[in-house]
């Protein structure tokens, strides 16, 4: 890989039981770099019985792990912490190489998925139980929290990084130790991670990655008894397998699933903030992010002003290569993206839509896209209903908050929605009628590891982040004691 300062971190092998392997059965699979379609490297295609292997070197590290004292446990994820900030430049660009996002937004990235790594080694210390009064004077009954056990964690290549980090360091910082099936498009990520946790002197078997054929993985991941939790960030289609695999052994599950995030703009909020907001809302990670505005709604009297503004910045983005200083949207992650982003535009413009801004530059290769502000945007379009996940910024026009709010809520998605106001009771109004788990009012930034990250509806179950994102990873043991 090109231009690492430290080129270990380049691993190409999974990691089982402390030990750098490929797959049993000595297959690989390549890996690209989405924006030459070049041949990065390889991985382990690993199936089944590789994975039954993990599991068992997770299950053999546990009985140590859970054992060692909350404060030793904080301490490993600490030093863990330091080596992602002491290779934040490497981890950026192994991101940005398989995955595609410019270089400043895959730095941005490591910050984020290090924040959760820092903020759960502090929450490792805090890991209390309750007493509860006894309703007999000769008992006493304490509530003891205890590590889940063997996770599975399975996530997805558009947040390569962090979205690992959100679940190992709550997982580890518990008491659990780990499987990861990283997306087979962006492991080299975290295989990183996962050598900087070996130098950090994270025991072996603690965490393991697994990388290779999803549902191979998977079945076994959800078959495997020893597995006591799924922890997964990914597609509806593939949360709901999975749901349904776990419960057969009646696993514990935490789902962070797709989003349609509506982003709702008053006649009476401040426009440039609403544009701002759009822009890091919608374009981010070139428009493929779980809580990106998929539907921009905005109110009759202000609509064309918006509309000129948010044209005009757009105008302005660079597409290309990551790596490239000043590109402002990178290439998509795969053909298949692109492939839904031209569906969703030529199905709006069949429909009435319009597209005011002008064709951008599009530098050679079959995954890059021009970012587009599409006008005249309406309910019957595909648009509408399904994530685009790419640069299209649909406006759709509406007169009433009622009509705004039943636009908003007309999805079985609720993941994040924003909305920009000045209005203290339509404020209040808007926030407690939108279904979602995150909302932001004058923001279009609702991701930071204090705060409750999570999803109502078909977006998911349970929450990652702050102070409960433990919670997720601990059981509770009721201790009566009696005779007193
Ligand atoms: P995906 O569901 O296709 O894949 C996610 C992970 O599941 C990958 O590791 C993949 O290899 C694996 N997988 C696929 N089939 C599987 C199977 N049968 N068994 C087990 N694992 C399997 O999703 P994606 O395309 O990688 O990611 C994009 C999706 O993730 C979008 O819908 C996005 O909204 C969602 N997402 C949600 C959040 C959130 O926090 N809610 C964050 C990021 C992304």
């Amino acid at each position: 890989m090109q231009k690492l300062s430290d080129k270990d971190l380049f691993r190409q092998q999974g990691l089982i039981g402390g030990q750098w392997r490929r797959a049993l059965s000595g297959a690989t699979i390549d890996v690209i770099d989405p924006a030459t379609q070049t041949v990065l490297g390889t991985v382990p295609d690993m199936g089944r019985d590789d994975t039954r292997a993990a599991i068992a070197a997770a299950a053999k590290a546990y009985a140590a792990w859970r054992t060692k004292t909350n404060a030793e446990r904080a301490a490993l994820l600490e030093a863990w912490h330091g080596v992602m900030i002491a290779h934040l430049d490497d981890l950026a660009r192994i991101l940005t190489l398989e995955q595609g996002k410019p270089l400043e937004e895959a730095k941005g990235e490591i910050r984020y998925g290090a924040s959760f790594v820092k903020w759960f080694a502090e929450e490792a210390r805090r890991i209390g139980g309750t007493t509860i009064p006894s309703p007999t004077a000769d008992r006493r009954i304490i509530v003891l929290k205890e590590p889940v056990g063997v996770c599975g964690i399975i996530t997805p290549w558009n947040f390569p990084n962090a979205m690992i980090t959100r679940k190992v360091a709550p997982a580890l910082a518990a008491g659990c130790t780990v499987v990861i099936k990283p997306s087979d498009f962006t492991p080299y990520s975290a295989l990183a991670l996962a050598v900087l946790a070996e130098r950090a002197g994270i025991p072996a078997g603690v965490i393991n990655v697994v990388t290779g054929m999803p549902a191979e993985i998977g079945a076994e991941i959800m078959a495997n008894e020893t597995v006591r939790k799924i922890s997964f960030t990914g597609s509806t289609r593939v949360g709901s397998l999975l749901m349904r695999g776990a419960a057969d052994s009646v696993k514990r599950v935490s789902l962070e699933l797709g989003g349609n995030a509506p982003f709702i703009v008053f006649d009476d909020a401040d426009l440039d903030l609403a544009i701002e907001g759009a822009i890091a809302s919608k374009f981010r990670n070139g428009g493929q992010t779980c809580v990106c505005a998929n539907r921009i709604l905005v109110q009759a009297g202000v609509y064309d002003v918006f509309a000129e503004k948010l044209v005009a910045r757009v105008n302005e983005m660079k597409v290309g290569s990551g790596l490239e200083p000043g590109v402002a949207i990178g290439p998509m992650i795969n053909e298949a993206a692109i492939s839904k982003i031209n569906r969703h535009v030529t199905d709006a413009l069949s429909k009435g839509g319009r597209i005011a801004t002008r064709p951008a530059a599009l530098p050679k290769g079959a995954q890059f896209t021009a970012p587009l502000v599409l006008t005249e945007a309406t309910t019957d379009m595909v648009l509408a209903h399904e994530e685009t996940f790419g640069p299209v910024a649909p406006l759709f026009r509406f007169e009433t908050d009622e009509e705004a709010i039943a636009i908003a809520n007309a999805t079985p998605f609720g993941l994040a929605a924003y909305f920009y106001t000045s209005n203290l009771k339509r404020s209040w109004r808007v926030a407690e009628a939108i279904e979602a788990g995150m909302v932001g009012l004058n923001t279009g930034m609702v991701s930071t590891e204090v705060a409750p990250f999570g999803g109502v509806k078909q977006s998911g179950v349970g929450r990652e982040g702050a102070q409960v994102g433990i919670e997720e990873y601990l059981e509770m043991k009721t201790f009566h004691i009696g005779g007193l």
